[in-house]
């Protein structure tokens, strides 16, 4: 029996969702299809060249995700608006890419020395910055955790793992994007920074920005948006544009919150292909 254009239309739709679902799950590090989302069999007898047709998740399968119930004691997420988003202005660049490596050096021994504020109590390793100083894109997060402070590198242990088949999806090497935190020294028991320590940091975290001078930054959690500018005074902070110094800055949940909320794993997901497409990137690809 012949099937009419407009059924093989919402054929097309709904394999590219479950295609585009099954991936993102397996680039998150998630568990896979969820049992029901699609017939096997129907992805099965799929066509090679309909499945690879569809590059971005389809927007029914966006609208079909929905946060539990029980997460009303952690952050909400809120729709994206619609107005445009900023465009890309790269901030006063200062010196060439040699002098700009040069500096950051210069601030990340200065922090390792820093007693500005009462983290270095508990201290191993000052924990600067790690991946590419000439990256177009960097991630902020908040601050290290046991691993990092072990180590003296953001982003090690599992959370950073998670961040890393983010970026691979996103078609990043891990080294390739620059990685730093709002406090380089160890809040206690992992606490999040308090707001005179993130301010104490700025003195760090304000040149390092600028030295790097990406065409767009994201924030990995409140704390992050918040050192940023980007959480509106209402506490809404996630999944909108904002501008750091003129560069475009999108907010997204933190890659730990995520490892003990997974369900809002496309949530993330979501903000980070708003980010791929201001920097003019091809849809996601498979994690290699
Ligand atoms: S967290 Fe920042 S401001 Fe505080 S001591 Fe460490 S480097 Fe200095």
């Amino acid at each position: 029996m012949a099937l009419s254009s407009e059924l093989v239309g919402e054929l097309q739709e709904l394999l590219g969702a479950a295609r585009a679902h099954l991936e993102w799950e397996e680039q998150l590090g998630g568990p896979g299809l969820a049992v029901g989302s699609a017939p096997a069999s129907v992805v099965a007898a799929a066509p090679v060249g309909m499945l690879q047709s569809v590059a971005e998740p389809a927007a029914s399968a966006a609208a079909a995700f929905q946060p539990p119930a029980s997460a009303a004691t952690i952050p909400q997420p809120f729709a994206a608006p619609s107005a445009p988003t900023p465009t890309v202005t790269v901030p006063h660049v200062p010196g060439s890419a040699e002098e700009r490596v040069h500096g950051l050096a210069a601030l990340a021994q200065e922090a390792a020395a820093c007693t500005a504020c009462v983290l270095p109590e508990g201290r191993t390793k000052s924990v600067f910055a790690r991946g590419n100083p000439q990256s177009e894109i960097v991630f902020v997060g908040e601050g290290p955790g046991r691993d990092e402070d072990l180590q003296g590198e953001p982003f090690v242990g599992r959370a950073g793992q998670l961040l890393d088949r983010m970026i691979v999806a996103m078609g990043y090497g891990r080294d390739d994007v620059y990685i730093c935190n709002v406090v380089k020294c160890r809040p206690p028991e992992n606490r999040t920074p308090r707001p005179e320590e993130a301010l104490a940091c700025q003195k760090f975290l304000l040149p390092q920005l600028e030295l790097v001078a990406p065409k767009v930054i994201v924030a990995l959690g409140r704390c992050a948006a918040q050192a940023l500018g980007a959480a509106h005074p209402s506490g809404a902070w996630r999944g909108r544009w904002s501008e750091w110094h003129g560069v475009p800055t999108m907010s997204t949940y933190h890659p730990a919150f995520l490892l003990r909320s997974p369900e809002f794993k496309r949530t993330v997901w979501e903000d980070l292909q708003l980010v791929m497409a201001r920097l003019g990137k091809p849809p996601a690809k498979r994690a290699t």
